[in-house]
């Protein structure tokens, strides 16, 4: 299940060379080359799934499994203060690669990157016309 002209499945499967944290039958776990902190990493599954909806749920259930091991790794190797685990699905959302992964990024003091949004204040019947929407 790999895509032709996928840069992930390509770098995934050791096509295209990486600077690799980690490999198993199921992902490879790499730096990224566009860091946003130093050590941000991606978790890449091997074969091609889109976004989280494609993702097979025991892929999903393993490569959690996976990003709890890296940021314990991660958190004793670099000293890092905290660590956000950030996942991006659909170009709205900010995913560049159509290619399901999931960044780690070490978060130091001082290292000035934000990851966040501007809290909304909905009331309680908007919030309750929402949990409808969903749970109907
Ligand atoms: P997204 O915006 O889709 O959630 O994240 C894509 C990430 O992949 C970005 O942080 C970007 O820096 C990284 N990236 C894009 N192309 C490459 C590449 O060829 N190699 C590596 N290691 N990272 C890449
Ligand atoms: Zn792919």
């Amino acid at each position: 299940m790999k895509e032709e002209n996928c840069i992930f499945c390509k770098i995934a499967n050791g096509e295209i060379p990486s600077k690799t944290l980690h490999e198993d039958e199921t992902f490879r776990v790499i730096l990224d080359v566009g860091p946003a902190t130093r050590g941000h990493a991606l978790i890449l599954p091997k074969n091609h799934f889109a976004n989280l909806c494609e993702l097979p749920e025991e892929t999903a259930a393993d490569a959690m499994k996976l990003a709890r091991r890296m940021a314990a790794l991660m958190t004793e190797k670099l000293s890092c203060d905290g660590l956000n685990l950030v996942q991006n699905n659909g170009e709205t959302a900010g995913q560049t690669v159509f290619h399901f992964h999931m960044h780690l990024i070490p978060r130091y003091g001082d290292d000035g990157q934000k990851i966040g949004w501007t809290p909304g204040q909905p009331t309680q019947e908007e919030l309750e016309e929402i949990r409808k929407t969903i749970t109907a």
